[in-house]
């Protein structure tokens, strides 16, 4: 816990590539000045992890506010993700090459396949490892992978998944596939990990705040970075993004950690894994 102590810190994934653990996320930010200024604040301030895929449509923007900024390239972690209508082999080598295109770089820092399509993530999967081998990208993961979803994939692959990245929020905790994933290294990471700004219209999290002298925010980010969660929060705004990296000076106690666990109501705020039509 001690180690979590800096914007820049990683959590190192099963194949040796380090990962920052804290990141910028940008759904439903647009691909203009918005995405842009979004990301150059985030840089400005220490990030070094940006979270895009095909289907937010702004990875032009995104591509854009990289080559663009002063921080050289390879500091900064670049994910992507390859949407549902693409999956199967060669749709996704295809898909990938236009993410790259559009991102104008040579390389992802990390692939991660958007939802498991039924009859497709297998071969999608394939396609992964394949661009993995070639160095295209340093590391391959999966998102909204329920433990069976893992289990099947492991069973039938080569190469195990880097990155889960699932919902994840006080009313989500899954903690048994936290757990799984961890007992077979691969790395948990939180999307939504604010509910998509709906935990500010709870309380529940209000008394911590004050106890800590945080913002709900700040807590909710440090409980994920303390589970040993990678963390995506995604703000347009320069004041927020600045605020909700501001969690490196204090630690959240064992038994307030346990308390913010004890809220979970297997709640999801986005579609179920199991049960998506998309
Ligand atoms: P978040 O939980 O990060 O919440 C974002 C919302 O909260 C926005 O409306 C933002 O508004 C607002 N917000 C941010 N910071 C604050 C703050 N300090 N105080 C008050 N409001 C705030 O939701 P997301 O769904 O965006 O999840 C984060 C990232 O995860 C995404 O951007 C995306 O990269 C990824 N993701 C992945 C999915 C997957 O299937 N793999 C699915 C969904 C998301 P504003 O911008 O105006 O500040």
């Amino acid at each position: 816990m001690n180690s979590i102590t800096d914007i820049k810190g990683t959590f190192q994934l099963h194949n040796g590539v380090h990962m920052p653990y804290l990141g910028l996320g940008v759904y439903l930010a647009d691909n203009d000045n918005e995405v842009i200024d979004a990301i150059h604040w985030a840089l400005d301030t220490g990030y070094r992890h940006i979270d895009t895929a095909s289907i937010y449509r702004n990875e032009e923007g995104v591509g854009k506010a990289i080559h663009s900024s002063s921080i050289p390239r390879e500091e900064i972690f670049v994910v992507s993700k390859v949407w549902n209508a693409d999956q199967g082999y060669d749709t996704t080598i295809k898909a990938f090459e236009e993410s790259l295109n559009r991102l104008q770089l040579d390389y992802l820092d990390l692939y991660l396949i958007h939802w498991p399509v039924k009859n497709k993530y297998l071969d999608t999967w394939k396609a992964l490892e394949t661009l993995y081998k070639e160095k295209r990208i340093r590391a391959i993961g999966v998102s909204n992978f329920m433990q069976h979803h893992l289990e099947d994939l492991m069973a039938k692959s080569e190469i195990v998944p880097m990155v889960n990245q699932m919902e994840f929020h006080p009313h989500l905790v899954q903690q048994s596939l936290i757990d799984f994933c961890k007992q077979h290294h691969i790395q948990y990471e939180a999307w939504s990990p604010m509910m998509q700004g709906k935990i500010f219209e709870l309380s529940i999290l209000d008394d911590l705040a004050n106890t800590y002298n945080k913002t709900v925010a700040q807590i909710v980010l440090r409980w994920n970075l303390q589970k040993g969660v990678i963390t995506i929060p995604k703000s347009v705004k320069k004041e927020r993004i600045v605020t909700n990296s501001n969690i490196f000076d204090f630690e959240i106690s064992n038994e307030d950690m346990s308390y913010i666990d004890a809220l979970d109501k297997n709640h999801r705020n986005g579609p179920d894994p199991n049960n998506f039509n998309f």
